[in-house]
């Protein structure tokens, strides 16, 4: 697949405008206030991603309230990750067609720096196909929040700068974005090129210890691909998946429900199912 030419937009200088931003807040000492501001305020957006985007939006691989699928949905749009709509439909359009020549984002085909970047920067992918998102448009609340993305992140970035002014702004909005941002396109990158293979998936996903601690039990990618619908991305106990076990909290108050497990089966590797579509 030959890529588009790059062409700068508006979306595209925010995006350059918040990694500049994030190299300055080095040049800016962080209290307290701010470092806390960035690790927690990564470690709750990770979750929207994870936990809200990814399992919930892109693969519904548990039940929850109409209002909590909100919370999940303004969460996830606090790390200026686009809508849970758009980011749904591209990846479901990832797993249908992994490694193929349409895949949106395929080291295989594209190389790393498309995989990882390129296509986020594309003009070709900011809209997304409705069609494969047809059981999320239905909630006008979701396709509002999505059309407006800005909002989300806006009010996170002006609530860092009035908590702890410009250096609040810098550390907590700033620089912990961009760190989810890689760590989030790590996983279409670095994991579908390093690391471990339990299963024949037909495609080029790993399994990584590493990037599963920097995002929150992700890294398990190549399980996740064997069987997307289920909830639990690390199979085994040594295999840690911290958004499994704040879904589990959350199903024990009562919040999520019908989590869905891998089976034995799916586990020894006898069962798989099709990408969700
Ligand atoms: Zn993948
Ligand atoms: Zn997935």
């Amino acid at each position: 697949m030959t890529h588009p030419a790059f062409k700068p937009s508006v979306g595209s200088t925010l995006f350059f405008a918040i990694h500049a931003a994030a190299v300055a807040a080095f040049f800016v000492k962080p209290d307290l206030t701010c470092i806390l501001l960035c690790a927690g305020l990564f470690v709750v957006r990770k979750f929207g991603i994870t936990g809200g985007y990814h399992r919930y939006f892109s693969h519904r691989s548990f039940k929850t309230s109409r209002w909590f699928q909100f919370v999940l949905a303004f969460l996830g749009g606090m790390s200026a990750q686009k809508g849970a709509l758009w980011w749904a439909a591209h990846h479901r359009h990832h797993h249908q067609h992994s490694d193929q020549e349409d895949d949106v984002h395929s080291v295989k085909q594209q190389g790393f720096y498309w995989a990882h970047i390129g296509w986020i920067l594309s003009p070709d992918y900011y809209a997304y196909d409705e069609k494969k998102v047809k059981d999320l448009t239905k909630f006008p609340e979701l396709v509002f929040i999505d059309r407006y993305h800005f909002i989300p992140p806006a009010v996170t970035g002006l609530a860092c700068y009035l908590i702890a002014g410009l250096p609040g702004f810098l550390w907590g909005f700033c620089l912990s974005t961009v760190i989810l941002y890689h760590t989030t396109f790590a996983i279409n990158s670095f994991c579908h090129l390093l690391g471990s293979t339990r299963y024949e998936t037909g495609e080029s996903s790993k399994n990584s210890f590493i990037l599963a601690i920097l995002t929150l039990g992700e890294g398990w990618h190549n399980n996740h691909h064997y069987y997307p619908h289920c909830a639990r991305q690390g199979f085994f106990w040594w295999e840690i998946d911290p958004t499994y076990y704040v879904l589990r909290l959350l199903k024990l108050v009562g919040i999520v429900h019908e989590i869905r497990e891998p089976s034995q089966k799916v586990i020894d590797g006898k069962e798989a199912t099709a990408a969700l579509g």
